[in-house]
């Protein structure tokens, strides 16, 4: 077993019962009778599929799940991760925290999650095909994917391939639909995916922290200056998720002192070059014995290094009773799902660590697969019907001010401002904007509770009315 994925030390409860303690501490400051917070808890449909796929001169008897949670919005929305520790109760929780994702980025969908136990590193590309049509045909049957029913998209073990490879089932399945690519999201863009979709989770958290790192109060407490620029952030990692998050930082002048990946851990106090670090990578296969840092044979040491910041960004439960007291990070950003357990988030609390919580940290991923769906549904680019149009508006915009004033911007210049929105810059600035607002909205709901609960339960408190008061306006209990 390698370290990211380091089970924890037992705890008394499983990742779903965790999801529900951390529910159950929100669920005291909201205005639900018992019987709703039961229904906004509760997994709708659980969905667990045995298969046989033929590999090699074998037949493999397949174990996968699709969890929808909640149906209070539809379709639902979730990604399917790919991994040997994929089971019921995982894929459970996961679903549930999408309910609650979605519903704190103000994204119309119920939340879902899916799952297949294999290590996708044993199979071939074209057995990976295989078992992904077989999963994809399994849901198709028992209607669990669709539109406007169930809407997938990557997660950890997948990405555009899978979700190309499961588009194309759907709609050879489901002949003459017209918005048949609206099945899935997270598609390559040249089979209806959307621009910023790759890096959406990543610049999410960047844009996450960056906006409590705009504070002051907060930062006051914590003893640290505003901004990104110049703070010591460690990332575990190096996948989708946490390389771009490793990346936006770097590139906006954070300062990137620790990188952990399976096979090992990495830290230099003066900063990593994250670029040079992949290549390094991929050059000799490890990121230990890249040159100036520290190696840390296993993995889970390197979060323990000093820094301001500290993303796990790979599976749950990493940081936990046993190691959560040597945490030395200010600010803790969970860029994966779960990565803390909730021994964990007290003793971080009682730390005074700011922990930034998954359910709105790393929602930037169904947030831009949202966009996504739009766009399929919609069946345009955005940008197409108005980049020109605004780029002939600000056109005449300063060709009158270049009037009034006598004075000519330079060529540089007006590059920028005549720039109409591409697709890409739309995605970004609608990420942007979603993050920020969210933000507040938990900050918010934070300060109410006169700083009395962690962020996690101050989020919980905002999702449970957003879906406690949309069951309402539902009129689902009579
Ligand atoms: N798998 C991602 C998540 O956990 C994305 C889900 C989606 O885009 O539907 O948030």
């Amino acid at each position: 077993m390698d370290t990211l994925t380091a089970k924890p030390v037992q705890e008394h409860y499983s990742f779903f019962q965790g999801v529900e303690r951390n529910f159950d501490k929100a669920a005291q400051y909201t205005r639900f009778e018992p019987g709703i917070l039961q229904q906004i808890k509760a997994c709708n449909s659980v969905y667990s599929m045995r298969f046989p796929v033929r590999i090699g001169d074998q037949i493999e008897v397949i174990e996968a799940y699709r969890v929808q949670h909640s149906h209070h919005r539809l379709p639902c929305k979730g990604g399917i991760r790919y991994s040997m520790d994929v089971n019921q109760d995982e894929v459970m929780a996961l679903a549930s925290l999408m309910t609650y994702k979605c519903a704190l980025v103000s994204v119309p969908f119920g939340g879902a999650k899916g799952g297949i136990k294999i290590n996708p590193k044993k199979y071939s590309a074209f057995e990976l095909e295989k078992i992904t049509r077989r999963y994809a045909s399994e849901l198709i049957k028992k209607n669990f994917i669709g539109p406007g029913i169930d809407v997938p998209a990557p997660d950890y073990g997948t990405g555009s391939r899978e979700m190309s490879w499961i588009a194309d089932t759907y709609a050879s399945m489901k002949p003459g639909d017209v918005d048949s690519l609206a099945c899935i999201t997270g598609k390559p863009v040249s089979q209806g995916g959307v621009r910023g979709r790759t890096e959406a989770t990543g610049l999410g958290i960047f844009y996450g922290i960056r906006e409590l790192l705009n504070v002051q109060e907060d930062m006051d407490k914590l003893g640290l200056p505003l901004g990104v620029e110049g703070k010591k952030v460690i990332v575990q990692g190096l996948g989708n998720v946490g390389y771009h998050a490793a990346k936006f930082f770097f590139d906006n002048g954070a300062i990137i002192v620790g990188l952990a990946e399976y096979e090992g851990g990495i830290y230099n106090a003066n900063g990593l070059d994250i670029y040079k670090v992949v290549d390094f990578r991929k050059e000799t296969g490890s990121i230990l014995n890249y040159p100036g840092a520290t190696n840390f044979t296993n993995s889970k040491d390197t979060l323990e290094c000093e820094c301001d910041i500290l993303i796990p960004a790979a599976l749950e439960n990493v940081i936990n009773g046993e190691n959560a007291g040597r945490i030395k990070a200010k600010i803790v950003g969970e860029g994966a799902n779960g990565p803390l357990t909730p021994d964990a988030d007290e003793i971080l609390a009682k730390k005074g660590v700011i922990v930034v919580p998954d359910m709105y940290l790393n929602a930037g991923g169904v947030t831009v697969s949202y966009f996504e769906w739009l766009k399929n549904l919609s069946h345009v680019r955005f940008g197409r019907m108005d980049k020109r149009f605004a780029e002939n508006q600000y056109g005449s915009i300063l060709h009158t001010v270049e009037g009034l004033t006598g004075k000519r911007v330079t060529d540089i210049e007006r590059k920028q401002l005549l720039h109409g929105p591409d697709e890409v810059d739309l995605v970004y600035s609608g990420l942007e904007d979603t993050m920020i607002t969210s933000y507040h909205e938990i900050r918010e709901a934070y300060l109410n509770l006169n700083r009395s609960v962690d962020m996690r339960t101050a989020a919980f408190t905002v999702a449970i009315n957003k879906v406690g008061g949309s069951y309402e306006e539902l009129g689902i209990f009579p």
